[in-house]
This record gives C-alpha cells, structure tokens and sequence, in this order.
C-alpha cells in the first residue's frame, strides 16, 4: 500500500494556520492545477484498480466525513473549498487529519469538481482507508444478523443494502465471489454513509460453503423457486441472510447449505424483485420477529 500517510513533508507554502481551539493548523496554498499530483491521485480512486493499490477510497460530504471521522475511520486527505478551512465544521476534520498524519488540500470548486465527477460537488471531500474483515471476524452474532450476497454487481445496489443494513441494525455485508466494490465512489454515495458503520468481508463461495457449514445459526437464502413464505420463516440468531445475483439468483451450492429457503410472493407480471428491495424486505422482516412492534 502506497504509503500517503507519510508524505506530509514539502507541503508547500503554509499560507495560513486554520485555527482549532487547542491547536493551530498549518494549511497550504490551494491547489489551482488539475495537473497537481494530489487532484489526479483522488480522482484516480474513482477507479478500483487504484483503490487496491492505495487502499483509499472517497467519501463526499460535510455530514458522512464528519461522522466516519467521529466513528474511528482514518483520514488520508481532505480536499475542500479554498477558504473554508476556519469554517466550524471544517475544523474537526482538520484535527483529524493532523492526528492521522494526512493532508489538507484547500482546492478551487472546479477541481472539487473534477475529482467528484459532479457539477455541483460537496464543499469537502475524503479520502479514507479502507477496513476489511478477515473471515474468521464473521462471528455469530446474537444480537445482529450478517447479510451475504453472491455476486453483486450493481454499486447501488450494494450501497443501498449497506445503508438498509445499518438502518435494521445489521453487522455487516459478506461479499460472496465476484463482487463490486463496496468502495467505489457510486456505492458509497448509495449508501449514504452507512458504509462507515457495517463491517465488510469478502471470500469466496468455497470459503462461505465453510462457514455456513459451521454455522450454528440460520442461514436463510432468498429465491424465486422456494416454496416457503418469507414471513413464515424463522430468523432466528445467529442469522446469515443469503441474497443472490441480479441475473443468476443464488447458485445451487449456495441454495443447498442454506438452514430455509424464503420468497416473496410476486402477484404482478414482473417475475421477481430488485435485489436490494428484496433485501431490505426480509431485513424488516428479521427485524419484526426479533423485536415484535410494542404498538400493535
Ligand atoms: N433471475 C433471477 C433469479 O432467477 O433468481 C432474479 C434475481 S433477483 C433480481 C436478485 C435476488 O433478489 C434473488 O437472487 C433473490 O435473492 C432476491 N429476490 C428477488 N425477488 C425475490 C422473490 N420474489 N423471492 C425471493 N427472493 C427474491
């Protein structure tokens, strides 16, 4: 991994001290140059083969940088508005940075641009590290159920399943063979933050095999040709709730090592649901079950 977290040497002229109540600290001329090496290395995070190397990955807005920062996650980079930098919410971000050892980069809006791929970008943009758990982190969790997914391929997809798993109080998302990448720009941006507060694990199907196998919970799997209803299944915990591909569904070994086999009753013509629908459907269901609705 590329070590950015190193490099705070030859920042350049320090034109101003941002300051934070118990410290000052010193921001540098603002980039005005797409060509500047620091615009180039953030866009390049739009693209995975980058991400890998890096390790990094962007996060846009004031609200989700705020709140990652605040959750733990290290921050490599800040890019923001040119002048922004005394602004109250900028502040903790900065203190963040000099903490982690990153760098802040006051830019003009048409780099911010530039690296958000958006007309309108937010004032900040982060860069952050990504977190990936081992498989032996998958534990059984008695109070928070893991969601596994074969071979994702659309980002908002994924980004809308991790935003509806923290919103249900999910631990986190296995992603299961061939998958997007939980950190591109689109499935952060679909997530809406939540991707900062679910664990994320990637295996393989055989490694998955393995721990379902030893699983000593319910490994409920979602598919059109079960014949159980979704709302007569028990979900009980330890839970893996198991979501198949857009187009292929869940493979026959993964549909076997599943404990239930769930589906949604389809009245229309469509012949099934998208799949972060169908997620965000059983999710709730998990959820009544475990904590029935005090109000009826
Ligand atoms: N043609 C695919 C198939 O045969 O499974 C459709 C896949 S569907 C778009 C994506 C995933 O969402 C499915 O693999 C399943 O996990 C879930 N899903 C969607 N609609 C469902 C339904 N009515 N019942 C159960 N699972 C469903």
């Amino acid at each position: 991994m590329e070590k950015v977290a190193n490099e705070t040497k030859n920042l350049g002229l320090v034109r101003l001290f941002a300051r934070t109540g118990l410290m000052s600290i010193p921001l540098p001329d603002p980039i005005t140059s797409a060509g500047n090496a620091e615009v180039k290395r953030l866009r390049s995070l739009h693209e995975r083969k980058f991400r890998r190397q890096t390790g990094l990955f962007l996060a846009e807005g004031m609200r989700i940088c705020t709140e990652a920062v605040a959750l733990g996650w290290r921050l490599h980079r800040l890019a923001f508005l040119d002048g922004r930098g005394q602004d109250r919410m900028v502040r903790p971000l900065l203190e963040a940075l000099a903490r982690d050892g990153g760098r802040a980069l006051p830019m003009t809006e048409s780099l911010l641009s530039r690296i958000s791929g958006k007309d309108n970008p937010q004032m900040v943009l982060g860069a952050f590290e990504q977190r990936w758990r081992d498989a032996d982190a998958i534990t059984p969790d008695p109070e928070r159920c893991w969601i596994a997914l074969d071979r994702v391929r659309d980002p908002g997809n994924l980004g809308t399943i991790m935003r509806t798993a923290d919103a249900t109080g999910a631990r986190g998302v296995i992603l299961i063979g061939d998958c997007t990448d939980p950190y591109s720009v689109e499935a952060v941006r679909a997530s809406m933050g939540a991707v900062f507060n679910v664990e994320l694990a990637a295996m393989s199907e055989a490694e998955f095999l393995t721990l379902a196998a030893g699983w000593p919970g319910q490994v409920i799997g979602t598919a059109l040709p079960a014949s159980r209803d979704y709302r007569s299944a028990d979900y009980g915990s330890p839970l893996i709730l198991l979501m198949g591909n857009e187009q292929a569904g869940l493979t026959d070994a993964l549909m076997q090592a599943c404990t239930q086999l769930v589906r949604m009753p389809m009245l229309g013509r469509s012949d099934s649901l998208n799949l972060a629908v169908a997620t965000g459907i059983t999710l709730y269901e998990a959820l009544r079950q475990a904590n029935p609705p005090e109000d009826g």
